[in-house]
């Protein structure tokens, strides 16, 4: 069965983007840990990380490097941070979290954000991607 970002890949339910080529997406996470907080994922299903092939993940990582200095660029915040897990959703994944303490990145403290704030962060990281 394809996976929830695969349906989000074929435009089957709805997501934030904020970039996006031939191989890769970026999209705001739906239960943020901070405001910003960003996934990437490969188009191509795969369940974990380093099942990709070198080169897969790699490219998936100079993507997410492309997501994570546009995240820098719009979210104040002391960094970005970067993890891997995977356990809620078996589609690879690299969660980019703007950080201002460890508990931005230890997804036990979650943020709520109303639509028009998905809508305009979404925006706002967009518009600095290169
Ligand atoms: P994990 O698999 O543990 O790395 O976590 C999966 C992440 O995907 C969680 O942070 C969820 O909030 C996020 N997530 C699940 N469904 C969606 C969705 N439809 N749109 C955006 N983010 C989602």
């Amino acid at each position: 069965m394809a996976s929830i970002f695969t349906k989000i890949i074929n435009g089957e339910i709805p997501s934030y983007k904020v970039a996006e080529n031939e191989d890769y997406l970026a999209f705001l996470d739906i239960n943020p840990n901070a405001s910003g907080h960003t996934l990437v994922i490969p188009k191509k299903e795969e369940n974990k990380l380093f099942d990709l092939s070198k080169e897969a993940y790699l490219s998936l990582l100079d993507f997410s490097y492309r997501v994570a200095k546009a995240i820098e660029k719009t979210i104040p915040c002391e960094r970005v941070g970067m993890s891997v897990i995977g356990l809620e959703v078996p589609h690879v994944h690299v969660h980019l979290i703007p950080l201002n303490g460890m508990s931005d990145i230890q997804f036990t403290k979650k943020v709520t954000l109303k639509e028009e704030e998905f809508i305009s962060l979404a925006t706002k990281i967009a518009n600095n991607f290169e």
